[in-house]
């Protein structure tokens, strides 16, 4: 039986992994596709202390990865089901064997918002995108349109201005809320325009994205953005699917932990973006993952 298993391997996951290892635990790390989370599709990162050179997100969670297995994390790729948390040692299926753990560290992470209108489900994939990493090279040199006014939306925005002829911004209040760094940094771009106070209806085209019917919420006035491209970063939703109720979770859908990174459920701790948690960046979930390793370990010691 392990002493720690842990479910997810981003920043959270594998900095909880490197700790745990590091404390001697007996630990695995059980990740659905590859390692890093949301942080692969991340152009730069430039507010990781001691990391200056802003690297990818890629390349920083291949670091990541290469420091924890360095000290003996071993990480399995499958699918994680049939989790039960109600008794020790906690249980969950992993490519159809069993897994029995003492401890179970939940770092599953966030996945991108969707907005819900007409044509998005449609036109995913066929111009609507959710990651301007991935998909920012198909319109190079031809327009696209991001839509939200967060962090997320704002660095893609400058992502793309680099590859794209325009750039528009469309954010549903005339303020940003991304930091002031990137905000200014938009603003300073030339091929960079904001549409204020407005948020899409409907996105438009049969097969293909053609543009963005938008509506303007302070004066009502209806109109269509021509566009290639359109970039949804309108926040976050936590996954927790796999916990299927059995911790508390907060008023929005994330993880309920105290100080120790434990959840409701005894020796099941949450870390990263999946908790409830007043800041999303990789330092945070790393750090979270230090605390969950560190009081997982103490709660095996205690059994
Ligand atoms: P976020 O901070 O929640 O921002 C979401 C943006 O989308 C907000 O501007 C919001 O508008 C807008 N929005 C939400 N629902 C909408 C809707 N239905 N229609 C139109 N607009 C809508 O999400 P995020 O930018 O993905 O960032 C998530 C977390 O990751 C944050 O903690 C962020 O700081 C962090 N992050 C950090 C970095 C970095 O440090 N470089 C990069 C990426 C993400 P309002 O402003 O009006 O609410």
């Amino acid at each position: 039986m392990l002493d720690i298993a842990i479910i997810g391997g981003g920043p959270a996951g594998l900095a909880a992994g490197l700790y745990a290892v590091r404390g001697g635990a007996n630990v695995r790390l059980y990740e659905e596709m590859f390692t890093g989370g949301q942080i692969v599709k991340t152009h730069q990162i430039d507010n990781y202390p001691g990391i200056s050179d802003g690297p990818d997100g890629y390349a920083l969670a291949a670091r990541f990865e290469a420091h924890a297995t360095a000290f003996g994390l071993a990480i399995e790729y499958g699918s994680v089901s049939d989790l039960d948390l109600s008794g020790d040692p906690k249980r969950f299926s992993f490519n159809g064997k069993t897994v029995e753990a003492k401890t179970v560290i939940f770092a599953t992470g966030a996945q991108p918002k969707a907005l819900g209108v007409e044509g998005e489900a449609r036109l995913t994939g066929h111009g609507i995108s959710y990651c301007a990493t991935c998909d920012g090279a198909f319109y190079k040199n031809r327009t696209a349109t991001v839509i939200g006014g967060g962090d997320t939306a704002i660095s893609d925005a400058l992502y793309l201005a680099k590859l794209c002829k325009q750039v528009y911004v469309v954010h549903r209040r005339d303020e940003l809320r991304a930091s002031a760094i990137l905000a200014d940094a938009a603003k300073a771009a030339e091929n960079i325009t904001f549409v204020w106070n407005s948020v899409p209806e409907a996105f438009l085209g049969e097969d293909k994205l053609s543009g963005i019917r938008l509506k303007n919420r302070v004066t009502g006035e209806v109109s269509e953005l021509m566009t290639d491209g359109a970039f949804v970063a309108v926040g976050i939703v936590p996954r927790t699917e796999l916990l299927n109720g059995q911790v508390r979770l907060a008023e929005n859908g994330s993880v309920e932990t105290d100080a120790h990174m434990e959840t409701s459920v005894k020796g099941v701790f949450a870390a990263g973006d999946v908790r409830n948690t007043p800041l999303r960046q990789v330092v945070t979930a790393c750090a979270d993952g230090a605390v969950a390793a560190t009081y997982a370990m103490e709660a095996c010691r205690v059994k």
